[in-house]
């Protein structure tokens, strides 16, 4: 097996069990090693610290999968690894019952590159780094093992796989997709989840106790949902008893797809709800113009800083959506906002919103601190990624 060989000093990581090795970090490779293969990572004195999986075109060069230098990483690893993932899931109170659950989270499940997510039968699969390919035939008899799904759908379609030298690649790798379409029922309600051509793996599972809380804080308020997708926190709005609910997102077929969940459950008012195709940056000021006024509302937008280079421009943009949602809130209303963006902390998002808060004039304390569902789990020594943080906030 080829010798991953560090820099002096450069251990330091991996002493803290963090997971990647960068390029900067690398002396030298011993042997050879294809895209994906194993190699043992030793520091610049010899000593073997781990098993890795070599990424050559990467700027992280290689990814942790076990930090015993002389573990087997060969389909019993894998088997192993998935079942474990699996069953922290099985035995979290919460997710008992739920459709729509994540089985594997990439690093913070010790599997680096590989994402799992479980729509009632169907599992879908996403593989992001050149080891996760490589090992693709192990993880999917692992997850056919664990869960008995009816069908494994690959969705290793993310960009990232671009920096990796990796192609896309889709489709059925067990098993069929229902005929018909997939939905599942998250809280009560039901969501078509488009495995094929929906975002990420179909859905966002990892707000789903944030649109339950939704839901909760609903019952008679006028509520507007940012960046709404598929209708996932306006539905649950009006299963809470939401007077009204308008929803906005700048996609056509997320708010027809967001329409069509809407049919799929017959015991909401349809009546109530308002579905509206825009730029969120400028229906929020027209909102504001035409004297709109809500009690309660979700802004959810995408990344806007995927690192820590687009940090300020995004800053702006979240101060913006949130002095907007400030503006438009009615005394005892409340903010629901977060932030998906990895190169935005926790701390700079209170700070963000606090500043907006202040400009706005309202007097706003956080009522809730909001995070990823607890089958997203984060890996104590595991790189921010783009962790899910939230702050609900009632203005006086
Ligand atoms: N809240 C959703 C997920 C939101 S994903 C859920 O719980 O399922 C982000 C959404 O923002 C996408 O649907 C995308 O179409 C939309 N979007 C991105 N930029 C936008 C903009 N400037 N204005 C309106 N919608 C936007």
């Amino acid at each position: 097996m080829a010798q991953l060989i560090l820099k002096p000093g450069k251990e330091r990581s991996l002493f803290r069990r963090h997971p990647w090795i960068f390029a900067g970090s690398v002396d030298r490779l011993d042997g050879r090693a294809r895209p994906g293969d194993t190699v043992t990572v030793v520091t610049a004195e010899g000593k073997a610290l781990a098993r890795a999986a070599w990424s050559p075109e990467s700027q992280i060069r290689a990814r942790v999968w076990s930090f015993d230098a002389e573990a087997a990483i060969d389909h019993a690893f894998f088997k192993r690894a998935v079942a474990a993932s699996v069953a922290r899931r099985s035995a979290i109170p919460a997710l008992k019952g739920q459709e729509g659950v994540r089985l594997i989270h990439g690093e913070s499940d010790g599997l680096p590159g590989v994402i799992a997510d479980r729509y009632g039968n169907v599992v879908v699969l996403q593989l992001t780094s050149a080891g996760a390919d490589k090992w693709r035939e192990a993880i999917v008899a692992g997850l056919v093992q664990a869960t008995g799904c009816a069908a494994i759908y690959e969705r290793s379609d993310s960009e990232v796989r671009g920096l990796e030298g990796l192609e896309p690649r889709t489709g059925c790798v067990h098993g069929e997709l229902p005929a018909g379409g997939l939905t599942i029922v998250e809280n009560g309600v039901r969501m078509e989840v488009d495995v094929e051509g929906g975002h990420k793996t179909g859905f966002y599972l990892d707000q789903r106790d944030n649109r339950l809380l939704t839901g909760q804080l609903a019952a008679g308020r006028e509520v507007l949902n940012c960046f709404c997708y598929t209708g996932g926190f306006s539905l649950q709005a009006l299963a809470g008893g939401a007077k009204s609910v308008l929803s906005i997102d700048s996609s056509g077929p997320a708010l027809a797809s967001a329409q069509r969940n809407l049919a799929l459950n017959p015991q909401l008012d349809v009546s109530r709800a308002e579905w509206h195709e825009a730029d969120v940056f400028k229906a929020l000021r027209a909102l504001k113009d035409e004297g709109r006024r809500f009690d309660l509302i979700v802004l959810d937008p995408p990344k806007f800083a995927p690192s820590a280079a687009h940090a300020e421009r995004a800053a702006r943009a979240y101060k913006d959506i949130n002095l907007f949602g400030f503006r438009l809130l009615n005394p005892g209303g409340i903010l629901m906002t977060y932030s998906c963006s990895g190169g935005i902390g926790q701390e700079l998002f209170q700070k963000i919103v606090a500043g907006a808060a202040n400009d706005a004039g309202v007097d706003a304390r956080i009522i809730y601190r909001l995070a990823a569902a607890p089958d997203h789990p984060i890996g104590l020594a595991v790189p921010e990624g783009e962790y899910l943080k939230g702050l609900a906030c009632q203005v006086g």
